[in-house]
């Protein structure tokens, strides 16, 4: 056999060698195709629907890396967390974290997954990358002005780091309560393992992403983006309650779709008292040493906020659109917090460590912070919305949540 032959059979079994390998990586080109988890559409009921779906990536420019121009995925890696309030946590550390090593197969120059993590990995990535390129169009807001805050600019994304606890809490109660995450220090978004109540898993979840970006967008807005976690509002209790009810705003404002959890968990109670359109409970039934009315916590004051805002929108829908809200609603809590740290202690309490307070005082000061909010926000809002955002908010919070002395040149 001479040299040539020799050669010719050498590279036939070379490119079957590479093709029969899963790892194609030479084989993709921008812009990249793949088959990812997509939200898809609301049904009649406005839940929300996904499906299988060949997505095209428009912000992702190395495809194997999962680095693009506003994120860069990270797999594994050790995490150590000082607090957790809601899905918002202190992150003490990140150590490691590697690759994607993401293995799939190429037809038609359409990858598809060909184990869970890959699938996992490209549909949350997707979730990201569909989130800065429409974020614009949704939130009136430029993917620059939110890019500017971000370290590096660029969000790192941890998919199922190993998490380590240094604060308060176990790691088994971390993994309960956290799928997906934000860490507002370094604006990282933090995916973790699959857990036994997932529906679609939550860090491929449109729904749930745009939720925990929303709190990124909360952070950009209300602290222009250098949230400190001395500062009085980072662990504040009603606050925090503003700010995952902001982000369930968020989310409504991207997929249309109030019923925020449903698709994910498979707990009926807890999706049905975070759907914001369809519950009724008020601040005043959350008067209870333990209300029954809503189980959630602060994220009961985050429901109630939600509501109140999409209230005003339906009310003015005719001229106010869903993008004009959102910009609204972001122009506005950029003012907020600087009206609070000016705010009389005749209306806003000085502050106190909650732990050391009791019930019936937790719900008085609880109520006096969340009308001091919503009296800095009525007092910034565009004007042309102050009467139904008053209505909305005299509506849900009551006088317990928006007292009078709030209300007094604000809503009276
Ligand atoms: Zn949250």
């Amino acid at each position: 056999m001479n040299t040539a032959k020799l050669r010719v059979l050498y590279l036939v079994a070379m490119s079957q060698l590479v093709s029969s390998c899963s790892y194609e990586s030479f084989s993709m080109t921008s812009p990249f195709k793949a088959v990812v988890l997509a939200f898809t559409g609301t049904d009649a009921e406005g839940r929300a629907q996904f499906a299988l779906t060949e997505r095209t990536f428009r912000t992702l420019t190395d495809f194997n890396n999962l680095d693009g121009t506003y994120a860069n995925m990270k797999r594994g890696g050790k995490l150590k967390i000082k607090n957790i309030n809601g899905s918002i946590v202190s992150a003490d550390s990140f150590e490691g974290g590697e690759k994607p090593a993401l293995r799939y197969k190429v037809k038609s120059g359409v990858a598809s997954a060909l184990d869970y993590s890959t699938l996992a990995m490209l549909s949350a990535y997707f979730q990201i990358d569909e989130i800065y390129s429409t974020v614009e169009d949704k939130l009136g807001l430029a993917p620059s002005l939110l890019q500017a805050k971000l370290p590096g600019g660029k969000h790192t994304i941890l998919f199922e780091p190993e998490i380590k606890m240094t604060g308060n809490g176990s790691e088994i109660s971390a993994g309960i309560k956290l799928n997906a995450a934000f860490s507002p220090t370094d604006k990282k978004f933090l995916l973790f393992q699959r857990s036994p109540i997932e529906k679609v898993p939550i860090g491929a979840n449109f729904q749930v992403l745009t939720h925990e970006f929303g709190h990124f967008v909360f952070d950009y807005s209300f602290y222009g983006g250098n949230v400190d976690e001395k500062n009085r509002w980072a662990d504040d209790w009603a606050l925090s309650g503003f700010n995952e009810g902001f982000a369930d705003f968020v989310s409504w404002s991207f997929t249309g779709s109030s019923d925020i959890l449903r698709s994910s968990i498979d707990i009926e109670d807890f999706a049905d008292e975070r759907d914001f359109a369809k519950t009724s409970f008020t601040f005043e039934n959350l008067n209870a040493k333990e209300p029954t009315a809503c189980t959630g916590q602060f994220y009961c004051v985050g429901t109630l906020f939600a509501r109140s805002l999409y209230h005003t929108w339906t009310a003015l829908k005719d001229t106010v659109s869903t993008k004009d809200m959102a910009s609204g609603v972001i122009e506005t809590l950029k003012k907020c917090k600087a009206e609070l740290d000016s705010m009389s202690t005749s209306i806003l309490p000085a502050e106190v460590n909650r732990d050391d307070l009791k019930y019936p005082e937790t719900y008085q000061y609880d109520g006096k912070v969340a009308g001091s909010f919503l009296r800095a926000f009525v007092l910034h809002a565009p004007p042309a919305w102050k009467a139904e955002l008053c209505i909305a908010f005299k509506n849900n919070f009551g006088t317990s949540g928006f007292p009078t002395v709030a209300r007094t040149g604000s809503c009276d």
